[in-house]
């Protein structure tokens, strides 16, 4: 049973969510620089109830139903500072080598990373919170303009997430492609005005330098790839999903003749309250991310169903009872 701080709350931890970052490692060991060198406590999207209350505490009680931020920063460097403390570097982020994660009972956790949820949001949509966020983030920091035409490169929960994004704050004709139809189908239900699936149609090689904002979600190295060819001369390629390897091969002279902006998204910054507002509005569908659920003692069997049903499911969570 972790012990908490007084500026710091104690959660009973509810449900949490696989994050591809999850399987990567329980997968391999590593994601580029992170490597797993010791027993690592996974998961980092997570929501649950607050039973016990540092006495600095304010605003937080016993009982409250809350999503955790997962990464907490150092508060005092240069980023923190500036506001941009997804770029600390000594952030502590939840799951990520050698920080522990959420596939436990309890966490302790900083009460300023803690949100409280909407009356109607349940503990296993708050999971959601954490990949809406990165949504939220690559649209803000992208600075999508009214009525632009919008690409995004993968429908997994981070690309759903930037759609909802982009419909909410965004504005503007949103394109949505992936190799897998039941993905599709969950875009086309969350407002994309268009859906490609590249494998079936060379639909989206006839869409060069179509696109005011390219979001690249999937993190695969073909779609990076495409990214700066599928871009409008003097537009932006905004890039969220992290290759496995580290260096991959990309078309710099796009980038230097169409004079493209290239924007690098890292998790995310002051995006939760954000999120917490959108739920609380209804402007987002969680739910219909969520396709499977196991319980806490199945974790490893939820790990391996996220790993190896990709053309089935969006995200799979942990329940705790
Ligand atoms: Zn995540
Ligand atoms: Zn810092």
């Amino acid at each position: 049973m972790p012990r908490i701080g007084k500026d710091e709350v104690l959660v009973s931890i509810k449900a949490v969510g696989i994050c591809g970052s999850d399987v990567h490692y329980y997968t391999t060991g590593r994601i580029g620089d992170f490597v797993v060198e010791k027993p690592l406590i996974l998961g980092h999207e997570c929501s649950g109830e607050i039973v016990e209350v540092g006495k600095n505490v304010e605003g937080l009680q016993l009982g409250d139903r809350v999503a955790l931020e997962p990464g907490i920063p150092c508060r005092k460097c240069q980023y923190c500072k500036s506001g941009r403390y997804n770029l600390c570097p000594n952030v502590r982020f939840m799951a990520t080598p050698p920080v522990d994660g959420a596939f436990v009972e309890y966490v302790a956790h900083p009460a300023d990373f803690v949100f409280k949820l909407p009356e109607k949001t349940s503990y296993e949509e708050a999971t959601l919170f954490e990949p809406l966020a990165v949504g939220l983030y690559s649209v803000v920091r992208a600075k999508v303009s009214f009525g632009g035409e919008i690409l995004i490169l993968g429908a997994g929960p981070i690309g759903l997430a930037t759609l909802q994004a982009v419909v909410n704050i965004g504005g503007g004709r949103v394109t949505v492609a992936d190799i897998y139809d039941f993905r599709l189908k969950k875009a086309r239900e969350l407002g994309a005005d268009k859906v490609i699936n590249p494998q079936q149609s060379d639909a989206l090689d006839k869409l060069r330098s179509s696109f005011d904002y390219v979001f690249e979600t999937a993190g695969s190295v073909v779609t990076t790839q495409q990214t700066v060819k599928l871009a409008k001369r003097g537009r932006k390629v905004i890039l969220v999903g992290l290759p496995a390897q580290e260096a991959i091969e990309f078309n710099t002279n796009q980038i230097i003749t169409k004079e493209l902006d290239v924007l690098g998204i890292f998790r995310y910054a002051n995006m939760y309250p954000k999120a917490v507002r959108l739920a609380e509005k209804g402007q987002v569908n969680l739910k219909t991310l969520i396709s499977k659920k196991f319980p806490f003692p199945q974790t490893e069997e939820a790990l391996k169903y996220a790993r190896d049903n990709k053309e089935s499911s969006i995200k799979t969570l942990v329940i705790f009872d």
